[in-house]
């Protein structure tokens, strides 16, 4: 939704913004389904990006999932703050469920299991990643990872193939 801006608003900053600042970043519909947003990332399992940031190394995405069980195990060089939005996850490595309505922060350095229960047909989980996530096996043996510049390949591979275009990416970047 948008509105106009009153100049002449007694309550307005009248000051300047500093030279240099990156420009905002405001996404109305960040569930929408309209459009070719949602990003195949595996067997149903999509990404939609929100934010994708290249100089502090972060990205922010809505990860929607509509299958239970084991999606992957990761080690974190950064922190993760999550909210979920709909359905419920957990981690074996902990004894509690990251339940619709859930504020989670994860530790950088942790490695953990992201799993999706049985009773789950649908979750959706904001995430915020600072760094890396490490894939690796039960034994911590490295199998791959993704950062934001991955994040940032994968989305323009996928909206290179929509009437999006491959640029469409750059709306997310800061
Ligand atoms: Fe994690």
């Amino acid at each position: 939704m948008n509105r106009k801006v009153n100049e002449k608003d007694p309550d307005i900053y009248r000051g300047q913004q500093p030279w240099g600042m990156p420009k905002d970043l405001v996404i109305s519909k960040a569930l929408d389904e309209s459009e070719n947003i949602w990003v195949p990332l595996g067997p149903d399992t999509w990404s939609r990006p929100l934010h994708l940031n290249t100089s502090l190394g972060y990205y922010v995405h809505i990860l929607k999932v509509t299958r239970s069980g084991v999606l992957q195990r990761h080690r974190h060089s950064g922190p993760v703050h999550a909210y979920v939005i709909k359905g419920k996850w957990f981690y074996p490595e902990h004894d509690w469920v990251a339940e619709e309505g859930s504020y989670i922060f994860e530790p950088p350095g942790e490695t953990h299991t992201l799993t999706v229960p049985e009773d789950c047909q649908e979750m959706i989980t904001m995430f915020t990643v600072f760094g890396a996530l490490m894939y690796v096996d039960p034994d911590g043996n490295s199998t791959g990872y993704d950062d934001v510049f991955t994040r940032i390949e994968k989305y323009r591979e996928h909206f290179s193939k929509t009437d999006l275009g491959a640029d469409y990416v750059k709306n997310f970047m800061r």
